[in-house]
């Protein structure tokens, strides 16, 4: 049997109960979630996701609204677009691609989005009740990981839980939502003495680190659950996660590949998070 965690269907499972959700409601109030993805500038990479971003809110029956804003606007005029848009009605979800270009404060933009539409999680609001255990909007990415978790089967109280990477997008994040879940947390980083001894220790290894195939076989211990968050491009066109997935996966119960891993859950937790902001206005 594979052992293999397939997020891009686990992933293509959750739209689909989202449309059928998102029918239901417009049938009843005749309203549907709206997302308002604001992209400044001409990165290649975030235009992508944003194009995606767009296409997965429409499949699902989301509105979905795109602000293209040229590389030259001024943080007076990005934010008064962020006002515009904490005020509008229609609209429940607002996300500010990162990175902005530069001469941008990305800080200022983020805590200028009203915390009841912050999909994204990043605002300090939500990082705040995030760290209390209250119900907050959860990174995308870190709440994927949990989802891919859950309904993976994988029981995460009372196990031990290696997180590394602790960044405040993947890692604490994930720490904390692994904390809530009452497993016991280990958060390594670039200053961690024995690395691969502290991931031997895991029940659960979450990697967000951004390094092609750091963490090798040999540190995952027999039947450990290997989230790999990484995206690491190598060459012109193969990506590759944090994790050694050929040798890892002989040792692991459970692991998600890179691509098809983690990557597809982080726009289902966007629609996610956007479904549950218009449940919370309507
Ligand atoms: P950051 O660069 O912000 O953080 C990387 C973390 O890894 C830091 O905490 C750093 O430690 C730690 N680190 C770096 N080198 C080492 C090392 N040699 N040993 C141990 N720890 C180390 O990255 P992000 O958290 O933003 O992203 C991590 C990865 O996840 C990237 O590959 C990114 O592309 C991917 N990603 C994927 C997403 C998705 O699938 N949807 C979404 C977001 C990210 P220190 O703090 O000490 O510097």
């Amino acid at each position: 049997m594979s052992n293999l965690i397939d997020g891009k269907q686990i992933a293509k499972e959750i739209r689909a109960e989202l449309k059928k959700e998102v029918d239901a409601l417009r049938e009843k109030t005749g309203k549907v979630p709206g997302l308002a993805v604001v992209l400044v500038g001409e990165d290649p990479a975030s235009a992508t996701y944003v194009r995606m971003k767009g296409k997965a809110c429409e499949e699902a029956g989301f509105l979905s609204r795109t602000h293209r804003l040229s590389e030259d606007t001024s943080q007076r005029e990005l934010l008064d677009l962020v006002k515009q848009l904490n005020e509008d009605d229609e609209i429940h979800g607002i996300l500010v691609q990162l990175p902005l270009p530069d001469g941008l404060d990305e800080q200022e933009v983020l805590y200028t989005i009203d915390p009841e539409k912050d999909v994204d999680g990043f605002h300090p609001f939500n990082v705040g009740r995030l760290m209390t255990g209250d119900p907050s909007f959860v990174p995308c990415t870190p709440r994927g990981v949990i989802e891919l978790l859950d309904r993976s089967g994988v029981e995460i109280k009372g196990k031990r839980a290696v997180v590394i990477g602790r960044s405040n997008i993947v890692g604490k994040p994930v720490a904390l939502l692994l904390l809530q879940r009452h497993a016991t947390v280990t958060i390594c980083h670039s200053r961690t003495q024995d690395l691969p001894g502290v991931v031997r220790e895991a029940d659960i290894v979450v990697a967000a680190v951004g390094r092609p195939e750091m963490i090798k076989g040999d540190w995952i211990r027999e039947g450990a659950v290997v989230i790999d968050v990484g995206v690491n491009r190598v060459g012109e066109k193969k990506l590759v996660g944090d994790v050694a997935f050929d040798e890892a996966k002989e040792a692991a119960s459970l692991i998600t590949p890179v691509p098809g891993g983690v990557g597809p859950m982080t726009i289902a937790m966007l629609l996610q998070n956007t479904l549950e902001s218009f449940k919370n206005h309507e």
